[in-house]
């Protein structure tokens, strides 16, 4: 007879669990048999004493079957889905799947909110005046079938072990395992039911594997759990020591990625849009290679053919599609402030995680669960890492609702977040390298 102390004890002598155990605890947990506090203990010695490559695929199978799969079967094609393990600007899924649906490939997605410094796919979408992302699972197929694209909102229904781990992990300083990163990640990918994952595995002061070596174990690790399960997946190690792109909060993020479609977006989004989007093509079928898939996606750049998708997209989903053509439709915030520099010289850094911790403070994040969040609020970024600035000039601007205490609490942890010296830098490296198989190839090098 199996119980949940002897478990706890088992994996805090850092011994494994059979994949019978488990699942005793993670139904266990999921259907209220197992205490907060047990469960707590148990993400505690999984933080500590790690989990094997099997242990880590019974884990995410577990919390799969904790809840509903999608099946996407009555959408026709080959099914692609990306993921990031979130990060700060990382505004790239917007980007992404209009731009991968011009090119043929077909994109239903599900996504989350807003996650402790990281922002949610589905707040920056929501942004969109009139957008809707609580769909059935019939209209999700319907609009996919129909646009090619379609992001929802991940239902509760979804996964649940994880929803409710999750909690507990925030509450008890266990998210960035590796294990318990890979679970939530992959169970909720595997749930949704794509045929090809992409996976953006960031790196750096802002991501929840902050350490290369933590990043590239944790993209194996999700890799391995794919594959297990049948799916063509492959994982790119990409940089989040400074945001990504300049706009860091929900309206501001849509207006820079409908700019990056327009041809004029940042280029460290833009690369990455390659990148991601060029392997979504290679998975479907439909480049042979990254370099021919890249040109495909750059063609659509410039013809626009990606923004006209998008247009398509956000019309199907009950949003303005004049937004893409007019990005003043957008909320705007009552107040900017201009936030200048207390020295001259080179941008050294900028710390993701503190321009995260900014922006959140100002109001583009939740406090607590409950809380709604002011769209039009966050922060644009003047200087980027490698660039010259002077005293006084400006090195970003605070988008805000005028509380003058946010302003202030939110100002000095931006300006503390940039690092400013005399010499100039070289750009810091974006791709790092890519994991499919058990290789681990490094890019860019
Ligand atoms: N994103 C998730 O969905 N889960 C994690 O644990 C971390 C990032």
């Amino acid at each position: 007879m199996m119980n949940a102390y002897e478990l706890i004890k088992k994996k805090r002598d850092g011994r494994s669990l059979s994949t019978k155990e488990i699942g005793y605890l993670i139904s266990g947990f999921t259907n209220g048999r197992i205490p907060d506090y047990q469960m707590a203990a148990f993400l505690m010695s999984v933080y500590f004493k790690g989990m094997n490559t099997r242990e880590c695929r019974d884990l995410t199978m577990s919390m799969v079957t904790s809840g509903d799969s999608v099946d996407l079967s009555p959408i026709k094609g080959f099914k692609v889905d990306k993921h990031s393990t979130g990060g700060v600007g990382d505004k790239t899924t917007l980007v992404l799947a209009p731009l991968v649906a011009s090119c043929g490939g077909i994109v239903a997605k599900m996504s989350g909110r807003e996650l402790g410094h990281t922002g949610g796919t589905v707040d920056k979408l929501e942004s969109i005046p009139g957008m809707r992302t609580d769909f059935t699972r019939d209209q999700f197929i319907d609009i996919t079938n129909r646009v090619h694209v379609s992001v929802i909102a991940q239902t509760g229904t979804l996964a649940p072990a994880d929803k409710l781990i999750y909690a507990l992990r925030n509450a008890t300083a266990t998210v960035d395992a590796i294990p318990l990163i890979a679970g939530s990640i992959m169970s909720k990918k595997l749930a949704a039911g794509a045929d090809g994952i992409v996976l953006d595995v960031k790196t750096g002061a802002g991501a929840f594997t902050p350490l290369y070596t933590d990043a590239v174990k944790l993209a194996k690790t999700m890799v391995g759990i794919g594959e297990g399960a049948g799916k063509k997946i492959t994982a790119f190690i990409t940089g989040m020591a400074q945001p990504l792109g300049y706009a860091i909060g929900n309206s501001l993020e849509v207006k820079e990625s409908i700019d990056t479609l327009n041809g004029s977006g940042p280029e460290d989004l833009t690369d990455l849009v390659l990148t991601l989007g060029g392997e979504m093509l290679v998975l479907s079928g439909i480049s042979q290679s990254q370099p021919e898939a890249k040109e495909v996606l750059k063609s659509h750049l410039a013809n626009k053919k990606g923004a006209q998708k998008l247009k398509a997209f956000i019309e199907a989903q009950g949003g303005d599609p004049d937004v893409v053509e007019n990005t003043d439709l957008l909320p705007r915030s009552r107040t900017t402030i201009l936030l200048e520099s207390d020295s001259s010289g080179f941008v050294q850094g900028i710390d993701a995680l503190e321009v995260g911790m900014a922006a959140k403070i100002l109001g583009a994040g939740r406090q607590t669960k409950e809380d709604t969040i002011d769209l039009s609020i966050g922060i644009v970024l003047n200087k980027k890492v490698g660039d010259s600035i002077q005293r006084d000039e400006s090195l970003a601007v605070l988008h805000s609702d005028g509380d003058n205490a946010k302003i202030d609490s939110a100002a000095k942890r931006l300006l503390g977040a940039y690092t400013i010296g005399p010499e100039k830098i070289a750009p810091q490296k974006l791709i790092h390298a890519k994991v499919s198989g058990d290789t681990v190839e490094e890019l860019n090098p």
